[in-house]
């Protein structure tokens, strides 16, 4: 019997995840999924664990565990480069907390490598970002906001003076965090002295953008939408705000204004992971992702596959790389999932196409706004009942795919009629 093809998945992020379950179980296949984390936890909802309104206990999961039930191998380490001539993935040894080698280096080798590292938000060179902004990147990012945020709310409820929590950037990852981190702050009213909405205000929320107007590239009428739900939820936006310094408790401008803040969060735009630019020989675009053609080839090895976030892929026909969003890591697996199959065979491969789905907004307690694309049709704006229902979709659409028709559908229909089914605040420590 001949030798199953040895399939590589380096991340287990929106992408990664999707197409080691999509793969996995098939004969002619050994996946192995490769983390530095023990669970997956879908990225387009890291905004709500840091702000506590987490709206499902599925949106977390064991690589173990889903591992054992798909059918892929999962290896936890971290990543940091590809030896290109050997067809090998190098991880670094693995330490516990008091420095001791739990695992030495290990050499994972491949027939076919897939890339999906996810990127990181830049700093830009900007003075004090490292040192005194927190950066929405991965779940330690995430859980390290939720305690400081705590802290902040309680210091406020005892001495009656609001927080001041400043973000900086204002695409999805900033405006919903904002809207999500004035929801949590219920949980922290005294309602057992004041009647529901006489409770004096614990939290200022202010994002400040470098452009000119709220979230750059979305279409006028979402921006219109948007800004009126923000400003419903007494959220400040300021446009034309360009950040020169960050200190620990003031931010600075070129204009020479300054804001006080307590918790700055700097949401200002992504690039590819730093791993991507010594993982091996590959060429990179300005923003640091690995060139791909149209079959999210590698440019440079034609046996190592790039997708989501770590790739620069222009589709055919268009003018520009595809933008960070957990949809074109999706539309990316289900293409290589049937792909990379044909790919074994020297049989013929499609070009990876990509179909906009259109861009939607979560603002908790708020509602949902968004765009969405129909065929044949304009975009049309949405909003209210019908948009909350077509974000929680693109959830459902993941946990589906990753879990599989029949456990997904179980899994689905558990949580939403489970007793805390809403979106229950996550605000305990620890
Ligand atoms: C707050 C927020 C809201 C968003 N909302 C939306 C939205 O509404 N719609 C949308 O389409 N997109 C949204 N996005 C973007 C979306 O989350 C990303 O585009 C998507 O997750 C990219 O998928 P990926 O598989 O490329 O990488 P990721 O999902 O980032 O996964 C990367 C994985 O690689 C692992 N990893 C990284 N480095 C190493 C290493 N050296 N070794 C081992 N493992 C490593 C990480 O642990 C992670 O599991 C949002 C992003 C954020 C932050």
């Amino acid at each position: 019997m001949s030798r199953k093809t040895r399939i590589l998945i380096l991340g287990g992020g929106s992408g990664g995840l999707e197409l080691a379950a999509q793969l996995a179980g098939r004969r002619d296949i050994d996946v192995t999924l490769i983390d530095r984390v023990t669970s997956h936890l879908w990225k387009p909802r890291l905004h709500e664990f840091a702000a506590g309104t987490v709206s499902s206990s599925l949106a977390e999961i064991s690589f173990y565990i889903l591992g054992q039930l798909r059918g892929f191998r999962f290896e936890q380490g971290e990543v940091v480069g590809i030896e290109h001539a050997m067809k090998a993935v190098r991880l670094a040894p693995m330490r516990d907390e008091r420095g001791a080698v739990v695992t030495p280096e290990r050499l994972l080798t491949y027939d076919y490598c897939v890339v999906a590292l996810g990127g990181v938000t830049p700093d830009f060179n900007t003075t004090g970002v490292a040192e005194h902004a927190v950066r929405l990147d991965g779940q330690g990012d995430a859980e390290a906001f939720r305690q400081r945020f705590i802290r902040h709310m309680i210091r406020a409820r005892s001495t009656g003076v609001p927080a001041d929590i400043v973000i900086i950037g204002s695409g999805a990852t900033g405006t919903e965090l904002a809207a999500h981190l004035r929801h949590s702050e219920r949980a922290f009213f005294d309602w057992s002295q004041n009647a529901p909405g006489d409770s004096p205000k614990l939290l200022n929320l202010t994002i400040l953008e470098a452009a000119p107007e709220l979230m750059p590239g979305a279409e006028p009428a979402l921006r219109d939408k948007l800004l009126e739900r923000l400003r419903a939820l007494d959220i400040k936006v300021v446009t034309d705000a360009k950040i020169t310094r960050i200190d620990v408790q003031e931010i600075r401008t070129a204009t020479g204004e300054s804001w006080p803040s307590d918790i700055t969060v700097w949401a200002a735009g992504l690039i590819g992971n730093p791993i991507l630019a010594r993982l091996g020989a590959f060429k990179l675009d300005k923003k640091g992702r690995i060139l791909v053609d149209t079959h999210l080839r590698s440019t440079t090895d034609d046996a190592v596959y790039v997708m989501g976030d770590s790739a620069a892929c222009t589709p055919e026909g268009a003018d520009a790389p595809l933008p960070p969003t957990a949809q074109a890591a999706s539309q990316q697996a289900q293409y290589l999932a049937q792909a990379l199959p044909r790919v074994m065979v020297n049989a013929p491969v499609e070009d990876f196409t990509f179909r906009n789905k259109g861009r939607l907004v979560s603002l908790a307690g708020a509602g949902a706004v968004g765009m969405i694309g129909l065929r044949r049709r304009d975009d049309i704006l949405i909003h209210g009942q019908f948009a909350a229902a077509a974000y929680d979709a693109l959830q459902r659409q993941h946990q589906w795919r990753v879990l599989g028709p029949l456990r997904g559908s179980v899994a689905i229909l558990a949580d939403l009629i489970s007793p805390t089914a809403g979106p229950p605040l996550k605000l305990h420590g620890g």
